[in-house]
């Protein structure tokens, strides 16, 4: 087994175990790979060892990457997207994770449309509450949900936040808390297409409470991919 293969197998039995824990099936958590900080030939090693999730955080380099990634990989956009990248990220993405403005939504819906794909996108939502975050208040949500009618293109998945980071990931539960807590509470108010059935939380340091608190996305980086390129060269 290559390095990155036991990586991803520790993960792999990390991911089982919280949801043994939380009294979850396995499957009910999609393993999201950030492959930011490594470079195109471990995202494609890691695609192959079956990571076929991916995910970046900044348009040009997710361009990029599907331009050399095979065409079976199932891209994340989970960073900010400015409305003047929409129209180039939109033909590569299945799903964009930080929806943070209500024009955004309006923009995306007009671009997913005039191209007649839909796109499935998470609400960001500050839960931590940290002024730093970007994302809607959680104040802010359930005033938007009216909106939400007059989207066909876009599905409004589910919600996505950041945790603040803290050396203790048990600090971090009470803000994936408050996120499912706010899920179970909007939900019942959307309709089709949008079904609020996903919380994108959990990060390399933190994801294990994400996953006993309600995840069904988690986005990992570090925790896969730190040292492994210099380990294998
Ligand atoms: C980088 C990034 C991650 C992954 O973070 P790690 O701590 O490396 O796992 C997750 N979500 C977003 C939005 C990121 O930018």
């Amino acid at each position: 087994m290559t390095r990155l293969a036991e990586r991803i197998e520790a993960v792999e039995q990390r991911i089982g175990s919280a949801c043994r824990r939380a009294g979850r099936a396995r499957d009910a958590v999609t393993l999201v790979a950030v492959t930011k900080s490594i470079g195109p030939e471990t995202a494609r090693q890691a695609f192959e060892l079956g990571l076929t999730h991916l995910a970046e955080n900044r348009p040009q380099q997710l361009w990029a990457r599907a331009a050399v990634l095979p065409p079976g990989v199932h891209w994340h956009m989970i960073g900010h997207l400015q409305r003047n990248k929409i129209e180039r990220t939109l033909p590569l993405v299945e799903w964009i994770h930080g929806v943070d403005s209500a024009r955004l939504l309006d923009a995306l819906e007009e671009a997913a449309g005039a191209r007649g794909q839909p796109v499935h996108v998470f609400l960001e939502c500050n839960a931590s509450g940290e002024a730093s975050k970007q994302g809607f208040a959680p104040a802010d949500l359930e005033p938007l949900l009216p909106r939400l009618a007059a989207l066909r293109w876009v599905r409004v998945r589910g919600l996505m936040t950041m945790a603040a980071y803290d050396a203790t990931p048990e600090n971090c539960r009470p803000t994936f808390a408050l996120l499912r807590q706010l899920r179970d509470r909007l939900r019942g108010q959307v309709t089709a297409p949008h079904d609020l059935e996903h919380l994108s939380m959990g990060m390399s340091n933190d994801f294990e409470v994400a996953i006993e608190e309600g995840a069904t996305m988690v986005r990992l980086g570090t925790v896969l991919f730190e040292g492994i390129e210099t380990e294998a060269s």
